[in-house]
């Protein structure tokens, strides 16, 4: 009844959604199976997509050529640029999203793609030869056969809600959990984990009072993810702030010998850096407030999501907590807040690629790798899916350096140095940070995108355009002379040293205060030919001064990704065996056996090992 397919992906998610969409557009026949079509790309938790270095990730992505990106804007419902007083490494974009529009963008785009067959169903087994997969199983009793098999089942592995002293099975709230995959992986040799996550409730708009919260409105100017021609936000919803208090604490500690994440019901690790609201008032029990962000869930709906009240405690103490916060007095509850347990399998069993070093042609992405967040999901399944179709097709493998992208530091992180408690991504995980900017993602990642046929060509010729047009306005401002009778007036107004003779304006654009808009002041020939060349692209005069200001630290952080580079060139055999190497610490052999890292680069990451172990490995090398 199904053909046999190059690549299966199980699982509709954000990291399915990518997954299945990367391996039709570069030309294998795919078939995506989940549980529920009407499912497909939802979003479990909040309704935005981006922010701190997440905004960074999806640039990448839609760089690369995948969908995020694509649709993150056209079901935008606000857009604000964060960290724009920090340095542009910092900045990043972040949307408040339409949740049912998010999904259904998704879904058309997929439809779309005439390589993407679709299979309603639950995948429950694997089909493996030798050490080989040869397709899935499922519940309804149907064996699918495929060359690479794509796992992105999310919280669904053996999920386990719980919400109060009660615990029901599920996937997520009012969906099944999935069975049988864990079982047979972990027959096969795999080792398996549980990890946590948490929601907080949903609640009516109708029943709010606004006037007693913070507006939050989103950018004057909004800017957008994707650097394809989808549009700019022309209107946008605002979110709210408001702030929990003693008496919402008191209440909510009314219910802790109920929580589970007290009583010992919860065993495993949750995200660190998005406690519930008990564990933020069980471990910061100083603070006498904690910020929620009130945020709308689509253009058309009353429906709310309160951010930063993510809570597993009995639904009535959440309730009765929630009714004590400023214009939630009269709040009505659509659903509560809940906590899930699932499977994850520790991300060390997979290589670079993806694919999982026991099962030939068995590829993990998302949070099946431990990892929490739509966009650190959404990645992994674009890598994924890149790797499964080339597999098939005898190509290369596709992989990205910590220095080119975050979703190289992601992925490196992840196999290199495991994880414990679910994963999200921060702009400290990356030790080039100021090279993995946002602004700068098409730069890297569209001509790697184009490469392997990915990327349109019409991406490649704005990232060109775009390219030459910075250089031109750089040569320009290198060239251009100001007077001080022109520019001191200016200076001065900025709080910025006069000078003293003429200068080049690319000399005062890299003061702090000094802005393009001030280079245009001070030479209108400069104003006249950098708006011909934003007429060609628009990022030119942006790029401009990104570039020109931060050159000193851009230039340092090349040099470094360069040396560094040199480790990552030097290969490990596979079939090394580290207990020869008598000058290796105990430590070392152990770690490198177990993980068996594929360059120098890598095995100096492993956490435990010394630069003296890396000395003896590239003595040992013959280097
Ligand atoms: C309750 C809850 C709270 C969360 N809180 C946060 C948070 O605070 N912050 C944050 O960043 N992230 C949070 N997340 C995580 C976020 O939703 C995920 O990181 C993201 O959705 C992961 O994407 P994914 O594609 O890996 O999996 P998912 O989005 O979970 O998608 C999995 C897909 O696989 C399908 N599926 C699963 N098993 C099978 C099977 N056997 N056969 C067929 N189809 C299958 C499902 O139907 C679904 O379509 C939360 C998730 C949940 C459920």
């Amino acid at each position: 009844m199904l053909k046999e397919y190059d690549v299966i992906v199980v699982g509709g998610g954000h990291a399915g959604c990518e997954a299945a969409n990367a391996a039709a557009k570069l030309g294998g026949s795919v078939l995506l199976i989940t549980m529920n079509m009407n499912t497909i790309a939802q979003m479990s938790c909040n309704p935005a997509m981006g922010g701190v270095a997440k905004g960074q990730i999806i640039r990448e992505i839609d760089a690369l050529g995948g969908g995020s990106g694509i649709v993150s804007d056209k079901s935008a419902i606000q857009f604000r640029m964060l960290n724009r007083s920090k340095g542009p490494a910092m900045w990043s974009p972040r949307t408040q999203n339409d949740r049912m529009k998010f999904a259904e963008e998704w879904r058309m785009m997929l439809e779309q793609n005439m390589g993407v067959d679709f299979w309603q169903d639950m995948c429950n087994g694997l089909l493996v030869e030798g050490n080989k997969i040869v397709g899935v199983k499922t519940a309804i009793g149907v064996e699918i056969k495929a060359k690479s098999v794509v796992l992105t089942n999310g919280t669904f592995l053996n999920g386990l809600i719980h919400l109060g002293e009660k615990q029901f099975g599920g996937g997520r709230a009012g969906e099944k959990a999935a069975t049988g995959i864990t079982e047979e992986l972990a027959a096969l040799g795999f080792e398996t984990g549980r990890m946590k996550t948490g929601t907080p409730p949903r609640v009516d708009g109708r029943s709010l009072d606004y006037s007693k919260m913070e507006e939050q409105f989103g950018d004057e100017n909004p800017s957008k993810f994707s650097f394809s021609d989808t549009a700019p936000l022309t209107k946008q919803r605002s979110c709210f702030i408001t702030y929990t208090n003693n008496e919402t604490h008191e209440l909510l500690k009314t219910g802790f010998d109920r929580s589970p994440m007290f009583n010992g019901s919860i065993k495993s690790s949750g995200p660190r850096y998005c406690p519930s609201i008990e564990d933020k008032i069980n471990r910061f029990a100083d603070r006498e407030r904690h910020q929620l962000f009130v945020e709308p869930e689509g253009w058309n709906t009353v429906e709310i999501y309160v951010n930063g009240f993510s809570t597993s405690l009995p639904e009535e103490v959440q309730y009765a907590a929630m009714k004590s916060v400023p214009g939630f007095e009269n709040v009505k509850m659509f659903r509560p807040g809940y906590a899930i347990e699932y499977d994850y399998f520790p991300p060390t069993q997979l290589k670079h690629t993806l694919e999982t070093k026991l099962v030939e042609g068995l590829y993990f992405a998302g949070q099946i790798n431990g990892t929490t967040g739509y966009e650190e999901a959404a990645c992994q399944g674009l890598m994924a899916g890149i790797n499964a179709v080339r597999k098939v097709q005898e190509k290369e493998p596709f992989i990205l350096s910590r220095s080119d992208a975050y979703i190289g530091v992601l992925i490196d992180d992840l196999i290199t140095k495991g994880t414990k408690e679910p994963y999200r991504m921060f702009t400290s995980r990356a030790e080039y940070r100021i090279l993995l900017r946002q602004d700068n993602a098409d730069i890297r990642l569209t001509p790697i995108g184009h490469a392997i046929g990915l990327t349109s060509d019409e991406a490649l010729k704005r990232v060109e355009q775009k390219n030459a047009g910075t250089s031109q306005l750089k040569k320009i401002l290198e060239k251009e002379g100001v007077v001080p009778e022109v520019a001191n007036k200016i200076l001065i107004e900025k709080e910025s040293a006069p000078v003293t003779q003429q200068v080049k304006l690319s000399s005062l654009i890299t003061r702090p205060n000094i802005s393009m808009d001030d280079m245009f002041r001070m030479s209108e020939k400069v104003k006249a030919q950098a708006e011909e060349l934003v007429a060609i692209h628009q990022d030119i005069v942006v790029q401009t001064e990104i570039q020109l200001k931060y050159d000193g630290y851009i230039s340092r952080e090349e040099d470094v990704a360069k040396k560094m580079s040199r480790l990552e060139e030097v290969k490990i055999p596979s079939d090394l065996d580290y207990f020869r190497l008598a000058s290796l610490s105990s430590e070392a052999k152990e770690k490198l056996s177990a993980l068996k890292p594929v360059t120098i680069g890598q095995a100096s990451r492993v956490s435990g090992i010394s630069p003296s172990d890396v000395s003896v490995l590239l003595i040992f090398l013959g280097r």
